[in-house]
Order: C-alpha cells, then structure tokens, then sequence
C-alpha cells in the first residue's frame, strides 16, 4: 500500500481547502531516521531515549548518549527533534536497572524515577544540550507528569545543566521545553502545565490505558482498550483547548496520531502536529489531503455526542469512505 503512496511524499499535508497539519514522525533507533526522511517527515515528535538505554548493558555514559543524540539531531537538521527524557519503569524494563514492583504501570516510571535518581537525568539533558552544540533543533520533552511539582523540579534540573555547560562555553540554545499528557491527572491540569513550558504533547498509549483502567498490554482486557472511547476524545479536546488557551502549541505522539481514520478528528480538535510511526506517515497525509477541513466541525461534533467507541468507528469509516 505504501507503495503506491510513495509519490505523496513530497507533496504538502494539507486538505482539500488549504488548512496544513504538520506531520511528525517517533523515533528510537537510526534505521527509524533513514525511513522518516525519505517519507518526508517534518520533524521528530518523540525521539524514545529509551531505545539506546536498552540496547546496552549498563546505563550509557555521558559521551556515548551525546554521540548517540547528535547522530539524530544531525540527522534531521534544521528540522525540530523532540527527545523525551528517559521513560523507564511500567513495561520498559532496563535489565542493569531492575524495578520489581506489584503494579509497575502505577508505580515507579518515567520523571519519577529520574526525579529521584537526579545524577541520571543531569547526564542525559547534558548529553542532549552537547550533543546540540552548534545546532538549533533539539527539543526536550518530560514523560509521565502528573503534577506541576515535577515540572518544576525537572526545568529547575534543565536549567542547572544549561547554566554549566553555557559557563564552561558550550554554543548552545535554551530549546522548547514540553510535557506529555498521558495521565488523567495532567488532563485536568493541563492549563497549568501549559503556563510552565512551551508545548503539550498528548501521549495516547498511557492516557488510554489510564483513563480507561485496561492494561495496554494485556490481551484479556485488549476488547476494551480503545482510543476512540468517547470519554478519551473528551480529554483529547480538553487538552487542545487548555494549551490554546495559555498560546501553546498542542500536538500528540501516541499510536492514535499514525491512525489514518482518526486525523480528520485530531484535526477538527486542533491539534496543531500529529507525530507517527513512519509506516504510517504517507496513509495519513493521503487522507488529510482527501479531506475537507470545512466538513471536520460536524464529524467531531458527532463523534463528541456518540455513546461508544465502536459509534465513534463507524462515524470514521463512514468519513473516510465519503472523501474517497
Ligand atoms: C504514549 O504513552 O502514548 C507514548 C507516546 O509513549 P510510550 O508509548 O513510549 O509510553
Ligand atoms: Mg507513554
């Protein structure tokens, strides 16, 4: 199918009527930055620092993450590259970091464990702001908040490792600092973490399984976990309208945004870039520029109204079928 796509790629992502809809892409290794590019990704939404924790056996020195964070940011230059700070805990498991916890998905993951191991997250952020050196495109992005206290004990952290490295003269730039929104909690307070940084990005995965209590993980529960629930296309609103509302910028990195059937709705809601899986990139852009931004206010407003997920479907199917 990608195949026949391919002669999207360097045509805009826009609809019918002209409205453009930034398309991002979610990286981890360098194989995912070849493909990205060549689809015509406009920039890197969620860089997973995970991957390269992952793949050694020890935690990566300062060196061997700036070298690993440069490759990408070179990479993509100018284009933005949004790293998000380690995310580990809940079901990525770092096997030289073992956390053995009853409820791993509620206990000890992402900020939390790098607010509490602070000498891990100075590293990391000193190796993303090296790594950046002489460039102007590295973003950074916190995981898992669910509190403005995190927030601002991790730009309090940020700002630390920016003021020694400018010190020790390192040509580097203060960088678009965002939060995910991924936790019910940080829905409700989205305003408030808007007022603290520059952008949302709303994390579908987790804010899925959170708000609707389903492991994202386990099959036996997988008939219930499902974006399209109503109750999480109100949060996804609630989160544009709350960044909108203090001027920033709103986009999301869960699976949802590589979803073709739900871009019209992301783009009815206001999202203002949605970032992918790159397999996904040129489907996406095929029914953003198949769809006519004028019709999307009435496809949300009934998908907004409809009782339950598999409405919510057939609503986008239906859609979807009508642009062609
Ligand atoms: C998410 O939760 O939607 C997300 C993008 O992060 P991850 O899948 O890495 O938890
Ligand atoms: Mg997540």
């Amino acid at each position: 199918l990608t195949q026949g796509l391919e002669a999207l790629r360097d045509l805009a992502s826009e609809t019918l009527d002209g409205h453009r809809m930034p398309l991002w892409v979610n990286t981890g290794l360098m194989a995912d930055v070849a493909r990205s590019l060549d689809r015509g990704a406009e920039g890197v939404g969620l860089y997973r620092t995970e991957v390269p924790f992952l793949l050694r056996e020890r935690f990566p020195s300062e060196e061997e993450q700036r070298m690993v964070y440069r490759e990408q940011l070179l990479a993509f230059a100018p284009l933005p590259v949004t790293m998000r700070t380690l995310d580990v805990g809940g079901d990525k498991a770092l096997p030289y970091f073992p956390i053995e916890e009853e409820n791993p998905f509620l206990g000890w993951r992402g900020i939390r464990v790098t607010l509490d191991h602070p000498e891990i997250f100075l590293v990391q952020v000193r190796a993303m702001f090296k790594a950046s050196e002489g460039l102007d495109n590295l973003r950074i992005m916190l995981p898992m908040i669910s509190n403005v206290q995190e927030v601002d004990e991790a730009l309090e952290l940020i700002k630390r490792a920016y003021d020694e490295l400018v010190e020790d003269g390192w040509d580097i730039h203060w960088p678009p600092i965002g939060v995910m929104v991924e936790v019910p909690a940080a829905v409700y307070q989205a305003r408030q973490l808007a007022q603290r940084v520059d952008f949302l990005s709303v994390g579908s995965n987790d804010l899925t399984q959170y708000l609707l209590a389903v492991d994202r993980n386990n099959t036996r529960v997988a008939d219930l976990y499902h974006a399209y629930h109503p109750a999480v296309l109100n949060c996804l609103k609630i989160v544009v309208d709350a960044g909108h509302a203090e001027g920033k910028s709103v986009g999301i990195c869960g699976e949802l945004a590589g979803d073709p059937l739900a871009a019209p709705l992301l783009m009815a809601m206001g999202y203002d870039m949605l970032s992918m899986n790159d397999n996904n990139l040129l489907r996406v852009k095929a029914v953003i520029r198949s769809s006519q931004y004028s019709d999307l206010p009435a496809l949300l407003d009934q998908a907004m109204n409809a009782d339950t997920a598999d409405e919510v479907q057939v609503l986008l199917r239906r859609a979807l079928a009508d642009a062609g």
